[in-house]
């Protein structure tokens, strides 16, 4: 794809791409109204009153549309039953159907709800992962066959004004779209828009599209892909955003906030959901929290214009930075704990980072920071290995590993003392001028700490990154925010979103987050953000699905149970879901799979592999280990 084409309105001034507005019963979507946030029932559809008393806690914790699957024809029949008991109940919210394999249960859902929601890959197709040539001819009477499948549904939406979202999943493409686009985010467009393209020729245009994905740097590329299609052809339908199988717990609300904020930032988006391997209305504040930060974000300050990305929206590419000491070029992102709050800092003090003394020696965590910020304390006693200082440029002496943090002007102005390695000097990213930008240009001893005031920080940190591309200035750049206002929950979202939209683009060599939360909290929260956009892999990566009524077993305590046996192996991705018709496709990228089959039976995978099936539950975690260990993946803790 072409760098040049716009995917959103501006990348410098913040308003929402206007979208066609649709109607999902009395909830209207895209056009000037707010992000709309929605969430799925777990139950069994066919167990009405779980399923009516679940949606009613969902609403009343804020949910705005509510998403039921429905498997067969029983089940999207059912759909009445808890529709007509949601509204004996005094509760009129628009539901939607979750198709899967089923176009028939997708007719009389469309009937009954308001809007159904169809996975293009697998809505006539079911998937074989066969790897075949398609000739043109073959390929267009392949949509034809999809075409003769599909238009009677749309009919019946058009009838009824029922909406169909097209929900494309990066990991159930099928093999006609994976044979010509592979599982790339132009493929996951593609087959959102054949069937656009079939919804147009029936003069249908109550449309919502989706492109979701377990990984939020596939996720947001194919995003803006999709925007950037629409933008071309002046049809723009609203957008729905969600990073699939999320997982649990702080990373998956991390996961969850990188993506669908990444995009949110450039005004990409109109209703979310936050899928989590947890109750569905525990989505809901995190849905509330993300969409939060774009309530008048259009008074923000105003950034400089800069109509054309200057790297490619669409592809993941680092951008090239000189290595300093650790910093920049093929080292990972750095992160830098602010200790300054803390008075005699002492060993101890250190375990909230990731190393921890005792029996005379150091131990040294996968999660262990990369620098600490003393302000102008000093440390007395030997810091172990891995770990710097940095100290304010006034104070600082020229000891063993301990580096100085200078203002724009200390450091050009003044005849401060200088690190003949390494020194950090910290800038508002407002501040883009071609003087200093020469300054720097000449100096190879410069670690650049990123600061921004801006209510649209991440449009004006990227403007500021962009301009240094220009202008072949290769210093690294750490990315340095203030969260002294926030509570822990709200840290946790918007650090995700300001510091992941930036890492998802490649531009950034480190992080710095800036709380009166404990440094416990932002070490913790820094490397999930960093495994999350997988810029610095420390721990175990969980895929696991957020549950429906299709799930085979209690999917959070399973999830817990794996995680506790597991959680110890670095860089391994397991993915655990709930039923066989969509967990295998959805966990695509994992090493190794957990799947329900049926009733208390569970089937294991090695990558897209069953290698074992019908294996009791009581039995499955034991055996998901000895899998791993036969393929030389298990190391004791
Ligand atoms: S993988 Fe999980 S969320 Fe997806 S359909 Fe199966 S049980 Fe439902």
């Amino acid at each position: 794809m072409e760098i040049s084409l716009p995917y959103c309105n501006s990348l410098t001034k913040y308003s929402r791409l206007e979208t066609r507005e649709v109607l999902v019963g009395k909830i209207g979507i895209g056009g000037n109204n707010p992000i709309r946030v929605q969430s799925m029932t777990v139950t069994n559809t066919m167990d009405t009153d779980a399923t009516v008393e679940e949606a009613i806690r969902m609403v009343k914790a804020g949910c705005e549309l509510v998403r039921i699957t429905a498997p067969s024809i029983k089940e999207a029949h059912n759909l009445q039953n808890i529709k007509d008991e949601l509204y004996i109940r005094g509760y009129d919210v628009p539901l939607i159907a979750d198709i899967h394999y089923t176009p028939n249960a997708a007719e009389i859902a469309a009937q009954i709800v308001e809007k159904v929601r169809i996975n293009p890959g697998n809505y006539t197709d079911r998937k074989q992962f066969k790897v075949i040539e398609y000739t043109d001819s073959a390929y267009q009477e392949e949509i034809e066959r999809i075409r003769n499948r599909f238009v009677p549904l749309i009919r019946i939406c058009k009838r009824n004004k029922t909406v169909i979202r097209i929900g494309v999943n990066h990991g159930s493409l099928s093999d006609r779209i994976m044979s010509r686009f592979g599982d790339t985010p132009l493929g996951m467009v593609e087959s959102g828009m054949e069937f656009v393209k079939l919804c147009e020729k029936e003069k249908f245009y109550d449309i919502v599209l989706s492109m979701k994905s377990s990984n939020p740097v596939v996720m947001v590329h194919a995003n803006r892909l999709l925007a950037a299609k629409m933008i071309e052809t002046s049809r723009i339908y609203p957008i729905h955003l969600g990073v699939t199988e999320a997982g649990e717990g702080e990373d998956g609300r991390v996961k969850s906030a990188i993506g669908i904020g990444s995009l949110l930032e450039d005004g990409i988006g109109d209703t979310i959901r936050v899928s989590l391997t947890e109750k569905p209305e525990n989505e809901i504040p995190v849905a509330k929290a993300i969409v939060s930060k774009y309530i008048e974000r259009e008074n923000h300050t105003p950034i400089n214009i800069l109509d054309i990305p200057v790297v490619n929206p669409f592809e993941f590419k680092r951008r090239k930075s000189t290595t300093l000491n650790n910093i920049g070029g093929e080292y990972p992102p750095r992160i830098i704990i602010d200790f300054s709050r803390i008075s005699d800092i002492s060993q101890k003090d250190l375990t909230s980072m990731g190393y921890k003394y005792s029996d005379d020696k150091w131990h040294i965590s996968d999660q262990a920071s990369d620098f600490i910020f003393v302000g102008s304390q000093s440390i007395n006693f030997e810091l172990p290995s891995g770990v710097a200082i940095i100290q304010n440029a006034e104070v600082w002496q020229n000891s063993k590993n301990s580096y100085p943090l200078f203002t724009l002007n200390e450091y050009f102005e003044t005849k401060s003392k200088k690190s003949k390695i390494l020194n950090f000097v910290s800038i508002d990213s407002s501040e883009i001028n071609k003087d200093i930008f020469i300054k720097i240009k000449t100096d190879d001893k410069i670690v650049l700490i990123l600061e921004t005031e801006n209510k649209h920080g991440i449009a004006e940190q990227r403007r500021f990154i962009f301009e240094l591309i220009k202008n072949n200035i290769s210093v690294p750049i750490i990315i340095k925010r203030n969260y002294s206002r926030l509570d822990t929950k709200q840290l946790l979202i918007d650090s995700s979103i300001d510091i992941g939209a930036l890492l998802i683009d490649g531009l950034i060599d480190g992080i710095w987050l800036e709380s009166n939360q404990s440094p416990e909290l932002l070490n913790k929260t820094s490397f999930g953000i960093l495994q999350a956009t997988r810029s610095r892999i420390t721990k175990t990566e969980y895929i696991s699905c957020p549950s429906c009524g299709r799930t085979q077993f209690d999917l959070p305590e399973v999830t817990a149970q794996i995680r506790k046996e597991t959680e110890h192996l670095k860089g391994v991705k397991i993915g655990i879901m709930g039923c066989i018709v969509n967990g295998p496709g959805e966990m695509a990228d994992a090493d190794y799979g957990y799947v329900g089959t049926g009733n208390g039976t569970i089937a294991l995978y090695k990558g897209q592999t069953i290698v074992q099936k019908n294996i009791a539950t009581n039995d499955a975690v034991k055996a998901l280990i000895n899998l791993i260990k036969e393929h030389g993946d298990w190391v004791e803790r």
